[in-house]
């Protein structure tokens, strides 16, 4: 009974560590479903209303902008996940070890500088940023890359779904600010279950609530990123105060993004090597945290 039980919780963890990874999948795709039906069928609440025809040559424009951004978000976060970040299977060096290196008890080795032991992912991960409950792994110095141009495509999405489903509020507010109107804006769900609203009015007034708050916390986290990677600096480090590492500007976008900076955003197709190791970094700045 006993091992069944610990079985059974087993299970639940497994399934509430990807539970995360699958709502947001599930988010994706469905906020992509949306757009793609806005641009193509012209009005989105109600059948009759007539609007300016959108020509086929724009409609193609914009379905073709939706699904770049949908690759890139499905294809940066695969690689984000498939990218290994921590110590595993990398030889860290023997003896020669300098300033800043430390001892893991929990895996029992010596570790280089900015370095950390996740007790999510139980490793120690190479720069470690900090663990994404959204991905359920660790952001460290091989998949920063990734993580960065998964939150730019997913923010320059949600600005777009945003923007495309201004007119999904306008129709909603177009009686006016009435009781009806704001409850089916802020608790859809309850409007459904109650039954006072249809199903499509609820997916409309579900989507576009979900790429309002879906922008403001991918805004907070992506500008916040943005902030570090000029900065060389990890959340860590952030959050101690502390900026021994930064190279300048281009030099921390080199070091973080690899020597295609410039390009590799654009695709996680575009190689783009990382000049480091993610062991040795030089310090330019106190290692001690700033007042
Ligand atoms: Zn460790
Ligand atoms: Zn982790």
């Amino acid at each position: 009974m006993t091992s069944f039980a610990s079985a059974v919780l087993c299970r639940a963890e497994k399934v509430c560590v990807h539970l995360p990874v699958l709502l947001n999948t599930f988010l994706v795709f469905s906020i992509t479903g949306e757009v793609s039906y806005l641009v193509l069928v012209e009005a989105p609440l109600e059948a009759e209303q007539k609007r300016t025809e959108w020509s086929a040559w724009w409609k193609t424009v914009h379905l073709l902008g939706q699904y770049f951004m949908l690759g890139n978000i499905c294809w940066n976060a695969l690689l984000f996940l498939k990218t290994n970040p921590s110590i595993k299977g990398v030889f860290l060096g023997g003896d020669s070890l300098g300033q800043g290196w430390r001892y893991c008890y929990t895996c029992e080795t010596h570790t280089p500088p900015r370095c950390s032991h996740c007790f999510d992912c139980k490793v120690c991960v190479l720069r470690r940023d900090h663990h994404c409950v959204f991905f359920g792994q660790c952001v460290g110095f091989r998949n920063y890359r990734y993580f960065l141009s998964c939150l730019l495509f997913m923010w320059s999405g949600l600005l777009y779904a945003v923007v495309m489903n201004a007119e999904v509020f306008i129709v909603i507010l177009k009686e006016g600010v009435t009781f009806h109107s704001v409850m089916l804006l802020l608790i859809p769900w309850i409007m459904l279950v109650s039954g006072q609203i249809s199903a499509r009015a609820f997916a409309f007034a579900f989507i576009a609530d979900s790429c309002v708050v879906g922008f403001l916390l991918v805004s907070a986290f992506f500008f916040f990123h943005v902030f570090l990677l000029f900065r060389g600096q990890t959340t860590r480090e952030w959050y101690s105060s502390r900026r021994p590492y930064s190279l300048g500007v281009l030099g921390n976008l080199r070091h973080t993004l690899g020597l295609r900076w410039y390009l590799c955003w654009l695709s996680p197709l575009i190689p783009s090597l990382l000049p480091g190791d993610g062991m040795n970094f030089r310090v330019t700045g106190s290692l001690e945290p700033s007042k």
